[in-house]
Order: C-alpha cells, then structure tokens, then sequence
C-alpha cells in the first residue's frame, strides 16, 4: 500500500469534519462546464472527496463477445494480418478501432446503470457517432434544433441530401410519461451534435488501478485539464473514490486544473499530441501557450 492510500482515511475524516465549500460550476463558451473556487483555498486542503458515478470494468463486456463488429475489432487491434497496408493508414485504423471498442462497452456496460441519465450529461469531445450509435442531442443552435437539445435518439443512416449529417431517429416522448407510447421523428442532424457514451468515457474516464476499472465522476469530470505545474490541484484514485487536493494556495475565483495525464510526461510536442489524440484539444495551458 503507497503512503498516499494509508493516509485516505484521514483526509476523508478532515474532508467530513470540515464540511467547507471550496468550488462551484461555472460555464463558458471558451472553457466548457468548468470548477471555480469560490472561497480562497490553501495549500493541503482536500477540495473534493467523490464516489464514482459509474464504474466500468476495463476489460471488455462479455455479452460483446457474440457481435461480429468487436470480432473484427479484435482482429484489427490485435495486428491481424499485417497486409500490405502502409503503416499510416494502419495506425489510423487502429485509432479508429480503439475508439469504436470503447464506444462498444461504454454501450454495455452504461445500459444498465441507474446514472445513465447523469452520465449522459458529462462532456464528449470526440463527437465520433456512427450509423446504429444510441445518441444524445447537444448544442443546436437554431429555434427548432433548440427543441432537440436534451434529447436522445438512435442514428438510423446517413443523410442522403447531405453526407455531413446523419439521420437520426429522435425520441420525442416525455420521458416519465408511461401511457404515451414514446413517438420517434427523424431529423438531419450534424455529429458535432451528437455526444456517445463511449465519447463520453474517453473524455472523462479516470483509471482507478485498485479496482482494474475506468471511473466517471460527477464532479470530478469537469474540472479542466492543465499541465504539471499549471495545474493547481491533484488527485488519488482508489477503490472507486477520488481524493481532490490542493497543490498550492488557490485564489478565490481562480479556476481549478488538474493534470489529465497521470505520469510526468514530458512536457512540449508529444504531450500535446496525447492529449490531443486523448482528448481532442490542443492544451492551451500556461506551460503550453507557445506551443500549441
Ligand atoms: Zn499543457
């Protein structure tokens, strides 16, 4: 057990006893849903002690195991036959196919959970649905697509005036309304519409190594990223909870940041790539300002 792990325990009594309010959610075009102080926070202080929202297994759900899809996912990601493929194109595909197993499980494993409805809420910055994909409708602009907004449906096919959206069979039913069978429309809608659930889980997972198991967190999850020392908080994950510290003194009203990458990779053009293929933003942090 790491000296960290044995000192859990504590924290969650000093996290209980003071009972303060050290964040609130803000919202922003530029930044998102994000966490701002709210009163001023020193050095040490446990900012956030959370239960994951969702606990997703890292290896793959076994009622996968029967789609030809993941068969022939598996097959891609285990380097199948090495073909004559050029090593780009190869890489591309195995991209593709990491994001299209996460979007497999995420489906599985979430069906079931009493939090889909918060799960749901969290970000996706991948924006990658595709034909069968179940959906959520987010951000449309115009009057009629604001009507959208909120709502979950399943893509149905392509959109044959338009190949950059999809046609997605909206559900419209009030969703607590038992008596009213749900009624369905089809409408054209763009992906950048569109949050998946296995988009929202690369864009929000946190790995939790004592439970061999990806978590999603409420709160957690919309706390911004920053690089090392950019960041102004850290966290400790274990057996399904997480442990949100202060690394320094934190100025009311300054917003909170935390490492996404969990290993000091270097900083400059690589890490801007992983984060980039992680998380599909170019990291504008303080260390990073020049770079991007
Ligand atoms: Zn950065």
């Amino acid at each position: 057990m790491s000296a960290m792990v044995q000192l859990l325990p504590m924290m969650e009594v000093v996290y209980n006893r003071k009972k303060a309010t050290y964040f609130k959610m803000a919202h922003s075009n530029l930044r998102g849903t994000h966490v701002v102080a709210v009163n001023h926070i020193q050095a040490g202080a446990v900012v956030l002690i959370e239960k994951a929202l969702h606990i997703q297994p890292t290896k793959n759900h076994p009622s996968l195991s029967v789609d030809p899809e993941y068969q022939s996912l598996i097959g891609i990601l285990d380097g199948g036959s090495t073909s004559a493929a050029s090593s780009t194109c190869s890489s591309t595909a195995h991209k593709d196919a990491v994001g299209r197993l996460a979007e497999l499980n995420a489906t599985a494993y979430v069906q079931g959970s009493k939090q889909k409805d918060e799960i749901w809420q969290l970000e996706d910055s991948h924006r990658q649905a595709r034909v069968g994909d179940t959906v959520k409708i987010h951000g449309l602009a115009s009057e009629a697509g604001k009507k959208l907004n909120g709502k979950y449906g399943e893509i149905s096919k392509k959109d044959e005036k338009d190949e950059n959206r999809f046609g997605v069979m909206v559900a419209m039913g009030a969703k607590n309304n038992k008596k009213s069978k749900s009624k369905s429309v089809l409408r054209s809608i763009k992906p950048c519409n569109l949050k998946t659930l296995g988009g929202i889980m690369r864009t929000n997972a946190y790995h939790d190594g004592s439970l061999e198991a990806n978590l999603l967190f409420k709160e957690l999850c919309r706390i911004n990223h920053a690089c090392g020392d950019a960041a102004n908080v850290n966290r400790t994950i274990h057996q399904g909870k997480v442990y949100v510290v202060a690394k320094r003194d934190i100025a009311d009203g300054e917003e909170l940041l935390i490492d996404y990458l969990p290993l000091a990779t270097e900083l400059g053009r690589d890490r801007l790539e992983l984060l980039h293929n992680m998380f599909n933003f170019w990291c504008q942090c303080s260390e990073h300002q020049q770079l991007a």
